[in-house]
């Protein structure tokens, strides 16, 4: 019994319910509290299997005002943006946007230290410079981030299929950028200020 009081005082300690309502500030017209945990949106998400909570748990934590756990969980990192939990729920809940949202509150608060976001970061800063992905440099920043040898072994690993690819055309040695290189930047500090389509 003394456990269990213990237990429940840790989750109720980290409730952050101005957190909580801040994000949601963020996502006007979008009331969480219509979610009925049907699930559809985990059983339509193509990355659910990679994620600590999924999308049904993500909503149900935040309602709660677990912020800190869900900012500092992977989940975030790990959807793609595909917007088949939002095509699918059906209580029109937007929860592409949301997930957009926690990326952007995660950098802000500097919580966002999951390797994820890392490579997340990186891939944006290379499109944003090119208007078009450069995986050599992608991966040589992304591995020269890691502490140690293990960013050298992460290339050494990746090596392989590096020259693979490079043999079929698949990348290339030397950057391409786009033309309107300064319209992409526009769209990229758009979607980072959070704001919605
Ligand atoms: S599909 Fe919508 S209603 Fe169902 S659990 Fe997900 S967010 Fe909630
Ligand atoms: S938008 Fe994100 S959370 Fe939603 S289904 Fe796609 S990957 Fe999963």
């Amino acid at each position: 019994m003394e456990s269990e009081n213990r237990q429940s005082q840790v989750v109720v300690s980290e409730l952050d319910l101005t957190s909580r309502d801040e994000i949601a500030a963020q996502l006007s017209g979008l009331d969480l509290a219509y979610c009925f945990q049907c699930g559809v949106c985990s059983g339509s998400c193509p990355t659910a299997s990679r994620m600590e909570y999924g999308p049904r748990r993500i909503v149900h934590m935040l309602r709660l005002g677990l912020v800190d756990q869900v900012l500092r969980s992977r989940d975030v990192w790990m959807c793609v943006s595909c917007f088949s939990c939002s095509a699918r729920c059906p209580q029109g809940i937007e929860i592409a946007d949301v997930m957009s949202v926690l990326r952007n509150t995660a950098l802000a608060k500097g919580v966002a230290k999951d390797e994820e976001a890392v490579f997340s970061r990186t891939f944006v800063d290379v499109v944003q410079r090119y208007g078009r992905m450069f995986e050599m440099e992608a991966l040589l920043r992304y591995y020269a981030s890691k502490p140690g040898l293990s960013g050298l072994a992460g290339l050494v690993r990746q090596a392989e299929l590096g020259i693979r690819m490079f043999r079929k055309g698949k990348i290339s040695l030397r950057p391409e950028r786009i033309d309107d290189l300064e319209d992409l930047r526009r769209i990229v500090a758009h979607v980072s200020r959070g704001e919605r389509r």
